[in-house]
């Protein structure tokens, strides 16, 4: 233990991505890369410990997901963020997520982030400069909004993946209109108890979805109810 936390960041990094490959979290290849590219230290406020497998606050009544729910996400979402492909992240905080999306999609792909708390907006933006998918948003590949994320953001629409970071209480249909058909999202619902949801629009336009398990997210709501 003690060597592991006298190690350099990139090392403390790469450990807990073989942490989360041991449980059979991390399952492929691609997943390990970029959560191995995308340094976790660069998007957990000062003072909390960037490597621990836990959610952390990050202000707002806000959370960084822990690294097991960034990695089930990116699982989840795995073939929908081929290289080319659209992809949507609503409740982008930190922008962790966001900048590993923009790493699989690539520079000829397309990623929004959509986050209503203007000063998270203001720090994911600091957080991914300093990460490996900085440019990805100097060549706006990857570009985050302000704005209210129930509505997704239709100018890029339709997405190959969509990611909700924040738990609705039921799917917003605006979310599901701007799902390409054979696109997925992946997306928590429910207020005490919650699930996450993975929708799949297939290639008729039918939707179907299934529960993958219980999860614990703030509220996808108004920027007035969160700040109460
Ligand atoms: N995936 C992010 C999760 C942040 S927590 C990360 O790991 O950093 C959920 C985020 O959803 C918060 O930043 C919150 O401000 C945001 N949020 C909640 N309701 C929203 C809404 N209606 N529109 C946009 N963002 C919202």
């Amino acid at each position: 233990m003690e060597r592991f936390w006298s190690r350099g960041s990139v090392d403390k990094n790469k450990a807990l991505v073989e942490h989360l490959q041991y449980y059979d979290i991390i399952k492929s290849k691609k997943v390990a890369e970029v959560m191995e590219v995308i340094d976790r230290g660069a998007f957990v406020p000062a003072g909390s410990p960037p490597y621990d497998d836990s959610p952390m606050p990050i202000g707002y009544n806000a959370t960084i997901s822990a690294p097991h729910m960034h990695a089930t996400c990116l699982q989840l979402l795995e073939e929908h963020l081929q290289p080319g492909m659209h992809a949507l992240d609503v409740g982008s905080g930190t922008g962790y997520l966001t900048a590993c999306f923009a790493i699989m999609v690539g520079p000829q792909g397309q990623v929004v982030g959509v986050e209503h708390i203007p000063e998270l907006v203001a720090s994911s933006v600091e957080n991914i400069n300093k990460s490996s998918a900085a440019a990805f948003l100097k060549e706006g590949s990857l570009t985050i909004h302000h704005a209210d994320g129930q509505l997704g953001w239709p100018e890029s629409a339709p997405y190959d993946a969509i990611h909700v970071g924040a738990a609705a209480s039921e799917i917003p249909q605006s979310l599901i209109d701007q799902l390409k058909p054979g696109g997925r999202m992946v997306i928590p619902v429910g207020s005490v108890f919650q699930d996450l949801k993975v929708v799949d629009k297939k290639l008729d336009g039918s939707v179907s979805i299934h529960s993958e398990m219980s999860v614990r997210y703030v509220p996808l709501t108004s920027r007035e109810a969160q700040l109460r």
